[in-house]
């Protein structure tokens, strides 16, 4: 039987080892830490929070990884309405803004409108970039307050340096009716592209993952530090060392691509360019519950440090001790754009006080557990570099018969299905090149 290795125990590696199930093949799993689930593991702290390793749900719009995913955890998830909302200079705006431009003062609204109305009036202009695509979609005023302002946050770059390929579904492009509404009264448009989710009732995220130990043997605190593409070997920082017939690879590409022997100098710069986020989540129990309305919040301003909050306790009662909620923050860097430069206990205090100066947390509150976790590898940057930096790395690890997979292999902005879907594929073509 081929000996086909799978380095990585998140979203990809589980796909990969799920389709080689179906050959009849227990596959070895190498993984770099001491627990599997890659982002998609959980983590309870003494004092009864459960956190995931960044705030997971499931909103897959695929029957098939639906019913697996269900099967998984016994169908034992919570199927709940999305509820998000936004914070902007102290307004809380319902998602997305720009269909409920109501909240905001009405001389804003005014511009915002006529700005629009120019842009709606015109033919549509030639989109080099990102910005252009926001200004043609919003208008000027409008793309400036809001997405060009949220992009330097969580993508850490102007909406001038990126494209516009990971778009998908993401950004609603509003029709004039729809934004005269949403300016004269409160609607509820179901127009996002996640109305719905699932969330496994207990033992967070991870417990998608429970079945992986019987589908693989995983070797936990396995880090690959070296690959041999011809005498196809990986060595391990630990000393050890193994061989393979195949090999799926989940490991990010500016990780994977040096440590690769041989590996052209071109293709070595081609990985540099890639840019990723960092991500700082600030973990905050604390002893009420209705801290929120909505599970995530999306926060604009630049002088309020985390991006994004989301509200465990509201995905499952099981994630907090009976009468208590939690919060986790995301605070972005990036290695390109914005280097991490401050201790991590000086960032959870910076988000507790702008927690409190947005009126999330009161000064009565009794904070019962404060903690952080680093995400290295968060959200792929779509700069302008990303495209052809990825093809030439990506075309370089065809010619050597590398399987890349998941959100770092493939390098894209993919969900946790995806990144699944992304490791069957790649496990099949590991098949095939094995029995070839
Ligand atoms: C903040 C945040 C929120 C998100 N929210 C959602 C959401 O709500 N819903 C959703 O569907 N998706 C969400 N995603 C996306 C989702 O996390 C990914 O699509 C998915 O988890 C990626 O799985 P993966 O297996 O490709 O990568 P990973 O989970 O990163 O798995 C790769 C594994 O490889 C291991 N590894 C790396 N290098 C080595 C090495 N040298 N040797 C051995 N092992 C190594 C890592 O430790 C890791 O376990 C979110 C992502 C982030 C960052």
């Amino acid at each position: 039987m081929s000996n086909i290795v799978v380095v990585g125990s998140g979203m990809a590696g589980f796909g990969a080892a799920h389709r080689l199930q179906g050959e009849g093949i227990r596959p070895v799993i190498y993984e770099r830490s001491s627990y599997y689930g890659g982002h998609t593991a959980s983590f309870r702290d003494s004092s009864g929070f459960l956190f995931d390793l960044g705030p997971h749900i499931s909103f897959t719009k695929d029957p098939r990884v639906q019913n697996l995913l269900a099967g998984f955890v016994d169908n034992e998830y919570e199927a709940l309405q999305v509820k998000l909302d936004n914070y902007w200079r102290g307004l809380r705006l319902t998602h997305p803004v720009q269909l409920h431009l109501n909240g905001l003062p009405k001389d804003l609204i005014v511009e915002i409108l006529a700005d629009f109305v120019k842009v709606h009036n015109e033919p549509e202009p030639p989109v080099a970039n990102y910005e252009d695509w926001l200004i043609a979609s919003y208008g000027r005023k409008f793309a400036e307050l809001f997405p060009m302002q949220y992009t330097r946050k969580y993508h850490l770059t102007t909406a001038s340096n990126m494209s516009t390929e990971w778009l998908g579904p993401r950004m609603y492009r509003p029709s004039l009716e729809e934004m005269l509404r949403g300016a004269l009264a409160p609607w509820a448009p179901e127009v996002h592209y996640i109305t719905h989710f699932r969330y496994p009732k207990k033992g967070g995220f991870l417990s998608y993952l429970n079945s992986l130990p019987n589908l693989a043997d995983i070797r936990l605190e396995h880090d690959v530090i070296a690959i041999d593409p011809k005498t196809r070997v990986l060595r391990f920082s630990n000393g050890a060392s193994t061989q393979y017939d195949a090999l799926v690879s989940s490991i990010p590409l500016p990780t994977l691509i040096p440590m690769i022997s041989g590996v052209p100098q071109d293709v070595v710069a081609a990985s540099r360019q890639l840019a990723c986020s960092t991500c700082v989540l600030v973990n905050v129990g604390v002893n009420r519950s209705d801290l929120s309305e909505g599970q995530i919040t999306y926060i604009y301003d630049e002088d309020i440090c985390f991006t994004r909050l989301s509200f465990p306790h509201m995905l499952s009662v099981t994630n907090a001790p009976p009468g208590c909620g939690s919060i986790q923050a995301e605070v972005y860097f990036s290695d390109k754009y914005r280097p991490l430069q401050q201790s991590t206990e000086s960032i959870i205090d910076q988000v507790i006080a702008d927690l409190r100066r947005c009126k999330i947390l009161r000064e009565e509150d009794v904070i019962l557990f404060r903690g952080a976790m680093t995400v290295q590898y968060a959200n792929v940057i779509f700069d302008l570099d990303r495209a052809k930096a990825v093809e030439t790395v990506h075309g370089y690890l065809d010619d050597i018969g590398i399987h890349y997979c998941g959100r770092y292999g493939d390098w894209g902005y993919m969900w946790t299905d995806e990144s699944f879907i992304s490791g069957e594929r790649a496990a099949e073509a590991a098949l095939s090149a094995a029995s070839s």
